[in-house]
């Protein structure tokens, strides 16, 4: 399965190369067929937000109620939380939401 280009139209980005191109406020990454640089949209945006905001929550927590000294828990709720964020909205990147043309510059 490969995602259109919204410059071009055709289906030139593999899944690893459009969670490559990064979000809204990223230069992006060229298309291989027209050159043009593209981006993940704003459900991509919104996406990685939610997890984020969600893997920090939990650290912010965590930090309040860990058991003093129990850094095995700090790690499970404190440090695989904000893994799991970067590594969902990079999968979610993958295989949803649509690409758009880069509005930065380089
Ligand atoms: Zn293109």
């Amino acid at each position: 399965m490969k995602h259109t280009c919204p410059h071009c139209g055709k289906q030139s980005f593999t899944p690893l190369m459009k969670a490559r191109c990064g979000g809204m406020s990223s230069a992006g990454k060229p298309c291989p067929e027209c050159g043009v640089r593209c981006v993940n949209g704003k459900i991509s945006l919104a996406v990685n937000s939610i997890l984020r905001f969600a893997a920090f929550v939990m650290i912010i927590i965590i930090y309040f109620v860990h058991e003093p000294g129990n850094y095995m828990q700090v790690f499970w709720f404190g440090v695989v939380p904000l893994i799991a964020a970067f590594v969902l909205g990079f999968l979610f990147d993958m295989f949803f939401g649509k690409l758009i043309e880069a509005i930065k510059r380089q």
